[in-house]
């Protein structure tokens, strides 16, 4: 049994036997220097696997975001966000910081964005008014409880993009997830985007590290940004490394993990004071609302600690996430917990 369930996050995913042996063995080279062959392999197999031209790999999915939006935008201009989106609410303001370009944020049915208020939404040319280069997409949608935004919508926001000459940057953090609940190819989705961005690092396991992928051009530039905000490594090799057995390895079983916070939801949804639809639990996130008639939720998680279950505070309530590193026991250990402190 784990000295903790640990439901903060799939980041907290710890490298496997196998990942731990390839940083042991990684062959490495200088990758600012270009002559890194570990991670010339992880961007090759990316952009493969993605049905993209090439392939950058980021210390971060904030630096991989930060930069494609830095790459596609201009000052004077604006980028189309989802309202909860993660790279609007937290990414610290990229934005802003880096790219210069403000956000418009619109609302969405649970991550999908309507295109018609896309298209609404988009500026006409004025000098008053900054003008619309941009829309970014979120797909699992995280901070809507890893929602899968389906595809048809996708595919009508491409269809205004393109009308409009709009990019589309896709954050597929975890795309894997959307595209093993979906049964749709990731190449599917990252075809909607310009370029996409997925992580290595959270249900996949590795422990560093996020890819962007794009066309030729799209990537010389983003090698440029990421050098410039100081994400130029140098034998990186070891972190690519783990990043190759998270792309050959790891994404098959992400379905455990989807069945599992499935258990978990309904046997959550049906405590007092716990306000969640488990239909609307798809991958590995769960977030529900919570109303107690004592106890707050910093005071309810931390008796949840007592108990060796970790969880986080979320806008809206409280939410537990399932990776790799969380077991049965753990899934029992959690809802022993809920029934201890919540039970009538
Ligand atoms: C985690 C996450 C990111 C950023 O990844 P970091 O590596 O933590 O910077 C971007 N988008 C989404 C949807 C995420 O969940």
């Amino acid at each position: 049994m784990h000295e903790y369930s640990d439901f903060r996050s799939d980041t907290v995913t710890r490298p496997t036997e196998s990942m731990k042996k390839a940083m042991a063995e990684a062959v490495v080279g200088d990758d600012v220097l270009g002559d890194d062959p570990t991670v010339q392999k992880l961007e090759a197999m990316s952009a493969e696997r993605m049905g993209k031209e090439a392939a950058l790999y980021t210390p971060s999915g904030t630096m991989a975001n930060s930069i494609a939006v830095k790459a596609w935008t201009r000052e004077l201009e604006e980028v189309i966000v989802e309202a909860r989106a993660h790279i609007y609410n937290m990414e610290s303001t990229h934005m802003t910081f880096i790219s210069r370009v403000t956000p418009r944020s619109l609302q969405s049915n649970r991550g999908a964005m309507d295109p018609e208020e896309i298209e609404r939404n988009i500026r006409m040319p004025s000098v008053h008014i900054p003008r619309t280069s941009l829309i970014c997409v979120e797909n699992t949608h995280n901070n809507w409880s890893g929602a899968v935004v389906p595809m048809d919508n996708l595919k009508a926001i491409r269809e205004i993009a393109d009308k409009h000459e709009l990019m589309i940057h896709f954050d597929g953090a975890r795309v894997f997830n959307a595209s093993t609940a979906s049964g749709i190819p990731v190449k599917e989705y990252a075809a909607i985007g310009d370029s996409l961005m997925f992580c290595l690092s959270k249900g996949l396991s590795a422990p560093v590290g996020s890819v962007l992928v794009g066309p030729k051009e799209f990537i010389a530039y983003a090698r440029r940004v990421r050098k410039v905000l100081g994400g130029g490594l140098r034998q990186v090799g070891v972190l690519a490394a783990p990043g190759i057995v998270a792309l050959t390895e790891m994404v098959g079983r992400l379905k455990e993990d989807h069945e599992r916070a499935k258990k978990l939801a309904l046997s959550l949804h049906e405590f007092p004071g716990i306000s969640l639809n488990p239909d609307a639990v798809q991958t590995n996130i769960i977030i529900f609302g919570f109303d107690h008639p004592t106890l707050s939720i910093p005071e309810f998680l931390a008796k949840m600690k007592e108990r060796r279950v970790l969880a986080l505070a979320t806008t809206g309530g409280i939410r537990f996430v399932v990776h790799k590193d969380i077991d049965d026991e753990d899934i029992d250990r959690a809802i022993s917990a809920f029934r201890n402190f919540l039970a009538q």
